[in-house]
């Protein structure tokens, strides 16, 4: 019997609640880019999300301090006190806003603290507005909890921001939370305090509305950028805000597996239901190294800041100086979101018609050997996103090769 006669018998059937969910763009671009790596290609990939540094020595340090001690076991459900204390002072110091222990919640990643709140919380058919661009898991995250995806678009004519008048609009009965992301992957894009006023105005009109402010890039903003998250701007919101954040991006940790949120103690206390079931706890070793990453020293934060806004700048130059792309420049996170409207309708040398964002990324993968991931991944086109958490020697490369094969088509 054949594998596939064995298969078709055993009758294999995804689950209804997945799908509808395919393997992401952002996936299938990079297997494609690491097979021409493989074949000899000379292929940059600009497609990652994480920081091109090391976690630091200290938090390095505190994890094989917390193996020597011992603490490799199971860990309270979802955190360590010691760790759920440095949160709370975290929100305190950096962000104003006073959590108890209890309102705070520890998960094995940013994404899977958005898990456990969708889990926690959404009914079939709630709607959850996603504005796009969007970062990919939110949309999927919630059609496995099987909500409904409300999609927004915002495009580079708003800053990629949401609107009060876009977000009154969406809101309906059924509307069960609004997602933002400050600042964005993959627009870049922050909400000052000027530009959430409106939208919390909106809110407090709407008491049956929560709202899930995702701060994971709180650390990576640009040329002053005044940092704000709305727990902290709008007090009477904050009974229905879920504040979540992480060591990844920050610290340079995305392989440790550490995200945390602050929020209402009724749905923290939900959410831990959710997450009792998944993992049991977040790993006792990268938990001690969040403490020290949380509570130890800061400083090499700005330092890190000022390297990436340097890329940032060599690449938001370096793509508005090639006809036919559009880059805004971005307040934070390490991310370019360039429209490509001025590609669409161009005629590659091999005579390919470039339709769509997929086209124009495709092409930059065959004929400069670069990856980026096309805006349709994220919800909106035509645009493409960079990201440039790579040396600066390999971005001038990429430019280069990129403004080549912007001339060569037709
Ligand atoms: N939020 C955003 C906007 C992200 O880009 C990411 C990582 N790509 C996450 C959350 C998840 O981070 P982690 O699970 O590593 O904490």
């Amino acid at each position: 019997m054949t594998i596939n006669a064995t298969v078709k018998e055993a009758g294999f059937r995804p689950a209804s609640r997945i799908s509808s969910i395919g393997v992401s763009e952002i996936l299938k671009i990079g297997a494609r880019a690491s097979a021409m790596k493989r074949e000899g290609k000379p292929v940059i990939i600009l497609g990652a999300g994480e920081p091109d540094f090391d976690t630091p020595d200290h938090v390095k340090e505190a994890a094989s301090q917390a193996i020597r001690r011992g603490e490799t076991k199971y860990t309270a459900l979802d955190g360590t006190p010691e760790l759920k204390q440095a949160i709370r002072e975290k929100f305190q110091r950096e962000n104003g806003i006073a959590y108890e222990l209890d309102e705070v919640t520890v998960a094995t990643g940013a994404k899977q603290i958005l898990f456990n709140a969708m889990a926690a919380t959404v009914d079939p058919g709630n709607e959850v507005i996603i504005p796009t661009p969007y970062w990919t898991s939110y949309s999927d995250i919630v059609q496995i909890c099987e909500g409904k995806p409300v999609l927004i678009a915002c495009d580079a004519s708003s800053g990629f921001r949401l609107t009060a008048e876009k977000l009154e609009a969406a809101i309906t009965p059924r509307t069960r939370w609004v997602l933002l992301n400050s600042p964005s992957n993959p627009s870049g894009a922050a909400y000052g305090a000027a530009d959430y006023r409106p939208l919390l105005d909106v809110l407090l009109k709407h008491p049956h509305v929560w709202l899930l402010v995702d701060d994971m890039y709180e650390h990576i903003v640009y040329d002053d950028f005044d940092f704000v998250t709305p727990a902290q701007l709008e007090p009477r919101l904050k009974e229905r805000t879920l504040t979540v954040n992480g060591v990844s991006k920050a610290y340079a940790m995305t392989g440790w597996r550490i995200g945390y949120a602050g929020g209402p103690r009724e749905l923290i206390k939900a959410m831990a239901v959710v997450q009792s079931q998944a993992t049991s706890c977040p790993s006792s070793v990268s938990q001690a190294a969040s403490v020290a990453a949380l509570t130890g020293p800061q400083e090499f934060l700005k330092e890190r800041r000022q390297s990436f806004q340097r890329r940032r700048d060599l690449v938001v130059a370096g793509l508005n100086a090639i006809e036919g792309l559009d880059c805004r420049v971005p307040e934070g996170a390490f991310y370019t979101f360039s429209g490509c409207k001025g590609m669409l309708g161009r005629v590659t040398p091999v005579g390919k018609r470039i339709e769509t964002d997929a086209d124009f990324c495709a092409y930059l993968l065959e004929d400069a050997h670069v990856a980026v991931v096309p805006g349709t991944a994220f919800g909106l086109s035509p645009f493409f996103r960079i990201s440039y958490a790579t040396s600066e020697g390999e971005l001038k490369e990429a430019l280069t090769r990129i403004a080549a094969a912007c001339a060569r088509l037709a």
